[in-house]
This record gives structure tokens, sequence and C-alpha cells, in this order.
């Protein structure tokens, strides 16, 4: 029999998003939602998530309580999970108004942001779910309405959980369920003392998820060493010419697929449009199926000749075998 580990309690709140990550969260199967909160695997049990406003089953003022008790400790240590970006609340009650509410009590309305305010200096750890959380992006983009901001952002970048730890981020429109996951459990396992604080890269996404880029993985990537690209949409060929922003996005899902192994974007015959990068979508992600500059053409070109020429003089070189 294993013995019970601490339980750590997760507040998973929206701010201005989709529910595309959630949707991604319960997509997840390896392992899946259920598998972690049924305890099927010993390392990550009893964790509980306290608050989600999709598939929490209190309604109404019961579920503000238990964000203002949270703030109040009981729920201690919990990982605050954050999906949607940040407004300015500043700039929506100089018109009398505001942008994102969490919810009500005894006739106060609360803001996302003051309900991260609120939370921030008893969080364990701070989590950033889905591009808009971690860098703003979709409500973001153009002219940015909300002023909308990613989390990292919005609590400055000197801000550290009470686990010591920056904002976590988990980058992607959405990430895959399975990363989200993946992410959550290692948090707990660094929680538990089990496992070391993952390596970030400089945009605080953890490089066991995000070092590589989509280029890097992508099973099209033999195709464009040998100069067959995809002309239109359905061959199995890169996909360069069509628009594909895979060079320039760090991503898991050329190499993890989307669920269970499968889907992800060049694997199944979509581009990739960079969703995981902070500047998406607009910068060199805008419009989506725009072709990359001439210039990383031009680039890449020469490295794989390198790479070709480095091949054929090791020819030369003696081994022993
Ligand atoms: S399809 Fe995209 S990610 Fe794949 S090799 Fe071509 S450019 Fe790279
Ligand atoms: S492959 Fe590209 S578009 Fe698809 S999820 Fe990854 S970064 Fe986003």
């Amino acid at each position: 029999m294993t013995q019970k580990v601490d339980p750590i309690n997760l507040i998973w709140l929206q701010a201005q998003g989709c529910t595309g990550d959630t949707i991604a969260l319960l997509s997840a199967r390896d392992p899946s939602l259920v598998d972690v909160m049924t305890g099927v695997l010993p390392e990550v049990e009893n964790i509980n998530i306290v608050f989600h406003h999709t598939i929490m089953a209190p309604w109404g003022e019961d579920c503000m309580q238990i964000l203002l008790d949270a703030a109040a400790g009981k729920y201690d240590p919990f990982v605050l999970a954050v999906e949607g970006s940040i407004p300015d609340e500043a700039a929506a009650a100089k018109t009398g108004g505001y942008y994102c509410s969490v919810g009500e009590k005894d006739g106060k309305l609360y803001t996302a942001n003051e309900v991260i305010d609120m939370l921030k200096p008893k969080a364990a750890a701070m989590v950033a779910v889905g591009t808009c959380a971690c860098f703003g992006g979709f409500p973001a983009a153009g002219c940015n309405p909300t002023g909308a901001v990613g989390l990292m952002e919005y609590l400055g970048k000197n801000y550290k959980s009470t686990l010591g730890l920056p904002v976590i981020n988990i980058a992607g429109c959405p990430p895959p369920g399975d990363s989200i996951i993946e992410a959550f459990a290692t948090l707990a396992l660094v929680a538990r003392g089990a496992l070391p604080v993952p390596e970030l890269d400089e945009y605080n996404r953890p490089t066991f998820l995000y070092g590589a880029t989509v280029h890097e993985n992508c099973p099209r990537c033999g195709y464009l060493a040998g100069g067959t690209m995809s002309h239109h949409f359905g061959e199995p060929y890169c996909m360069g010419l069509l628009g594909c922003k895979g060079p320039h996005a760090h991503c898991p899902v050329a190499k993890n697929g989307f669920a269970e192994g499968y889907g992800g974007c060049p694997n199944v015959g979509t581009v990739c449009i960079g969703c995981t990068e902070p500047t998406f979508p607009d910068g060199i992600f805008s419009p989506f199926l725009k072709k990359n500059p001439v210039m990383f053409w031009v680039g890449e070109g020469v490295m794989d000749n390198v790479g070709k020429v480095k091949a054929t003089l090791h020819r030369f070189v003696k081994r022993k075998i």
C-alpha cells in the first residue's frame, strides 16, 4: 500500500479566454484528468480541484466563497492556474464599467484582476495556461481594446510564488491537454520535493515541453531537406510554401501529438501558425498563411548545405567501430 501524500489544491481561474484550454485539459489521455483526480498515479495523487468555473459542482455565491476562503488560507498549499488574458480594469473603471468578472458575493462583484491580486500572496505556484494567459494572445492582438496582458506581465517580472517560482507558462492556443497535465504533475512533484524545479526558457516555458521548434520535430522535415514541398493542402510534403511557421514556434505537438500521441498541426496536414509564441497572433505570424521571410529560406538552405558538406567530409575521418 502506498503512503498518502499531502494534498495539493488547484484553483483554475478563467479571465479573458475562450475555454479552449479547459477543453484541452479535459481531452488529456496520458494520463487523463480523471486518472489524476482518482489517484491512478500514486506519485501525483491527492490533487484536488477546489475551483474551476467549467467543471466544479458548486455554483453562484458558494463559488466566490471558495476563492475568499483560499485567500484566507483554507486551501494552502494551492496552485493557481489562469486561463485567458488579464485586462486593464483601471481603464474600464474610468468609464464606470469592467471587462472581466469572476463572480459575486453579498452584492459585490469581483473582477479576475481582484481575485488574482487576492490569491497571489498565497499561491504555491502560478501557472498561465494557454497563450492568452501567457502573453495576452488574441485579446491583446491588434489595437488590444481591453489593454490585455499575460499573467507574467500583470504580476511583474520579479513575482515569485511561495515556492519561490516565477509564473510558469504553458503556451499554446490551446496547449495539448497531455502537456498541461505533464506540467501540473511536474509541479506537484516539485512541491513534494521529488523533482527539482524544471528548467524554463526565456519566456518561462518549461524546456522539457518547449525546448525544440515544431520544425525540428516535424515528420515532414525530411521532405524539406530533399527539396520536396507541398503546393496544395492535402499533399504530404513540407508546408513551408503554404505558410507554415513551424521554424519559429517552440511547441511539443510535432513530437508528442495533440492527444494520446495523435494529431498535432503539421502531423495532420495543417500549417503551424506559431500559437505558442509571445507575439502570436501578430508580427510574423499574421496573416496565418503568409509565407516565411525570404531570409529564413536562405538561412535554411545554407545550414542544410553546411550539414551535407560536413557529412561528406566526415567520410574521411577514421573511426573505430
Ligand atoms: S511543414 Fe512546417 S514544420 Fe514541417 S518541415 Fe515544413 S516548415 Fe518545417
Ligand atoms: S504546431 Fe504550431 S500552431 Fe500547432 S500547436 Fe504548435 S505552435 Fe501552435
